[in-house]
């Protein structure tokens, strides 16, 4: 069958996957070295997940009050519940300042202080003086559309260079040579239904996040995790894939993201009884703790019987205490948010909100130069050739257990830029044209016509959905073995549905029954990664909370868990260890302690 594609081939010096901020930034310097670049989206640029951040980008520019990257980092280390790499880490938060500037200076329409400085506003988890001091101001922010202003300012500046952009392409697939270095990808173009061949000295994935796998997300329709898929089918592993992050403030019922920039402007959250009850739990900076603690803490109110509303089942975000201009000044579209999805005018009145799935912690593990790791027994820190990854794909690992507020959006700046400094070490502008077996282009288009095909009786809306329910129940904010080892279980029936899917289009234009099905196939395979990789870990760390091993376990776990999936659908797990070591001399690696806010 598959003879009846007829492949477009092309050839780069570089191809980026993806157009979210992390896509754009490394796009935007590969085309500045004057390589030949193209970047693929499934979506216009303009539309990726990234446009919806509201909150912040983390960088201690000390505009509003003093800050250090130091304490940046110190924070990012602990928020990390230490399992963040440290030289990473460092490397973030050195270059975070300069990143906002430059991007500043590529035009950002930042909301300003008083005397014309970027605007910041404190985040869960951001202080100073290395966590004993008041909360920092370092979230730096549009409004709550800082991730639209930065996606557009990013997309017009790659304009400015001599980029092909391939918009509505989906990517099926990596291409690798016999020695397992990557020369590319195969596309398939949404459009017109072509096939094409990207060869590239360099592929850069920065494919988002896989949020999707769960029923209340906040995260977009397109976050499907595709890149990490594509890295799971060349049997090179993801690393610690059990690390979810639950936001504490999705609009009850629907998912919808509150900020946590509304608690940084002055927020509360308050349970049946009308209580404080974050002073309860993190009695220093209360609302401001870290993601992690907040839902847990949410999660027990609820279970103790304090949750509000007829079902118990939520807590409410009172922002009616602020002074309204401020809100309309600060927080104009979550004010639209509470009252679209929540039908609350929150000048007046509480919002309703419950912990939802926000981001993702693991995905494809790499180092502070965002190359892809292939760890072997002998040399955890192996490269995998000509691949990179960035973004929330990417496990670089600077949010190790749970990622701070903001610190996502200064990651993509920061590593997309480290990307392409590395691309232009590896690759040199217009270098010899790539050739490739055909063997791996048959193979994609052999699992790509397969579920073209497929004539089974499940509807592939149907396996979705008992695969989010799966993850939502079994894999959730507190997790135990019997938990995950039922969902684990209950996976395995939807696995034989997935065999078994009725794709009725078989067009290859616009033929969104197929798009779905493919991504449900990479979902599904994150989340089977997922349960194994929580039921692997018995310790509680950051984001993973099991109640039947309840302390952080340094001795045994201080390490990356990594997973592979191969072809028959059997899961190995493995680990690496931390770097907790500092990238230079400036500054002291942070020894574990425990976490306390
Ligand atoms: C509602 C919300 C609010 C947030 N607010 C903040 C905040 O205030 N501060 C902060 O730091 N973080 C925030 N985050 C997190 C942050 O926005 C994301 O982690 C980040 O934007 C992800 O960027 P990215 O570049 O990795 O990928 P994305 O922006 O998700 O883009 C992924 C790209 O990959 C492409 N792609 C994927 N699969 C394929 C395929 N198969 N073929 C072709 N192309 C493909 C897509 O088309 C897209 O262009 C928020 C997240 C959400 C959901």
């Amino acid at each position: 069958m598959n003879k009846s594609y007829n492949i477009i081939d092309h050839q780069y010096d570089v191809i980026i996957v993806g157009a979210g901020g992390s896509g754009l930034r490394a796009t935007l310097g590969v085309a500045e070295a004057g390589l030949k670049t193209a970047c693929i989206s499934k979506v216009f640029p303009t539309r990726s997940h990234t446009v919806s951040a509201q909150g912040g980008i983390g960088a201690a520019l000390g505009n509003m009050g003093e800050d250090n990257w130091k304490w940046h980092m110190f924070d990012t280390v602990k928020g990390s519940d230490w399992l963040g790499d440290q030289d990473a880490i460092e490397y973030l938060c050195s270059n975070a300042s300069a990143a906002v500037i430059e991007l500043e200076e590529y035009g950002m329409p930042f909301s300003r202080t008083e005397d014309g400085k970027i605007y910041q506003r404190p985040f869960g988890g951001h202080l100073t003086h290395n966590g004993e001091g008041v909360p920092a101001m370092r979230a730096c922010a549009a409004a709550d559309r800082t991730g639209h202003a930065m996606l557009h300012t990013l997309y017009q500046q790659s304009m400015k260079h001599n980029v092909e952009f391939f918009i509505e392409y989906f990517v099926l697939d990596l291409l690798m040579d016999n020695e397992g270095k990557c020369c590319g990808i195969i596309a398939w173009c949404l459009e017109d239904g072509t096939m094409h061949r990207f060869l590239a000295h360099q592929t850069i994935l920065a494919t988002g996040g896989y949020g999707r796998t769960y029923f209340s997300s906040t995260s977009a329709h397109i976050c499907t995790g595709d890149g990490n898929a594509m890295v799971l089918r060349q049997n090179l592993p993801l690393s610690d894939m059990e690390f979810i992050q639950f936001h504490p403030t999705g609009v009850y019922g629907v998912g919808v993201l509150i900020s946590e920039g509304a608690r940084g402007e002055g927020g509360y959250l308050t349970n049946s009884q009308g209580e404080r009850f974050m002073e309860r739990y993190a009695p220093n900076v209360k609302d401001l703790a870290s993601r992690d603690v907040v839902s847990r803490s949410i999660t027990l109110e609820i279970n103790e019987g304090r949750g509000c509303g007829q079902n118990k089942d939520h807590v409410l975000l009172h922002l009616e205490h602020l002074d309204a201009a401020i809100i309309n000044k600060r927080l104009p579209g979550i004010s639209e948010t509470a009252s679209i999805f929540a039908s609350v005018d929150l000048t007046q009145e509480p919002i309703p909100v419950l912990p939802t799935v926000h981001y993702n912690m693991g995905g494809i593990p790499t180092n502070y130069r965002t190359e892809v790791l292939s760890p072997s027994k002998s040399n955890p820190d192996n490269i995998c050739e000509g691949l990179m990854a960035i973004g929330e794909a990417a496990c670089v690992s600077v949010h190790g257990a749970n990622r701070l507020g903001t610190n996502s959006l200064i990651d993509l700046l920061v590593f997309g830029k480290s990307a392409s400094n590395v691309a232009k070490e590896k690759v040199k502008p217009n270098s010899a044209a790539i050739k490739i077996n055909s063997n791996s282009t048959e193979e994609v288009l052999g699992r790509f016509d397969k579920l073209r095909y497929s004539s089974g009786d499940t509807k592939t809306g149907e396996v979705r959905i008992s695969m989010q329910n799966i993850m939502q129940k079994n894999c959730a904010v507190f997790r135990t073995q019997k938990l995950i080892s039922t969902g684990i279980e209950n996976f395995k029936n939807i696995e034989t549905s997935l065999e078994n899917l009725n794709i009725e289009d078989k067009s290859l234009i616009f033929n969104t029954d197929l798009t779905e099905a493919l991504e449900l196939q990479n979902l599904m395979a994150q989340s089977k990664v997922t349960l194994h990789s929580a039921l692997y870990r018995t310790e509680s760390r950051g984001a993973h909370a099991r109640e039947d091993f309840t302390e952080r376990d340094d001795e045994n776990w201080l390490v990356h868990s990594l997973v592979w999936l191969d072809k028959k659908g059997t899961v190995q797990l493995g680990n690496r260890p931390v770097h907790m070591n500092t990238l230079t001399n400036h500054i002291q690696s942070i020894p574990p302690k425990k976490r306390v806010y």
